[in-house]
């Protein structure tokens, strides 16, 4: 730590990102003004979405419940039987397919001009997806 490093007074580490807003937030990282003054205001869980917009947990919850849809979705697609837009048909085979697509996944991203999603959430969604047709 150099002598000019803005200091957290939450949590005694350094402020670099949002150095610029160092006063706005109490001389606090933005997260943790989030979590000093805002998240704990509606009494929510410290890992639960508070609804205060920008939460930091809010992403969370929502991947959470996105990939909970996909998975979903996935089992529907089974409804009447094997589906016809599936590849693969049994279990080993839809595994064996969703780790070649995980290990394949920087390709994928690539191919579409896409970042790697930062949110595993995402990442997992469209490898459930992917792994149905994937070979
Ligand atoms: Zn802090
Ligand atoms: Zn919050």
């Amino acid at each position: 730590m150099s002598e000019d490093d803005l200091v957290c007074r939450r949590c005694d580490r350094p402020v670099r990102s949002n150095r610029d807003y160092y006063e706005t937030f109490e001389r606090m990282h933005y997260v943790c003004f989030h979590y000093e003054f805002e998240h704990d205001m509606s009494d929510a869980d410290p890992d639960e979405d508070c609804g205060v917009a920008g939460c930091p947990s809010a992403g969370v919850a929502r991947h959470r419940d996105r990939l909970v849809a996909t998975v979903r979705e996935l089992l529907l697609d089974w409804s009447d039987g094997p589906p016809a837009t599936w590849q693969n048909h049994s279990l080993p085979h839809y595994l064996e397919a969703l780790a070649a697509w995980l290990h394949d996944s920087d390709g994928y991203y690539a191919n579409l001009g896409v970042p790697v999603p930062r949110n595993g959430w995402e990442v997992i969604a469209d490898a459930l997806r992917a792994a149905a047709v994937y070979e």
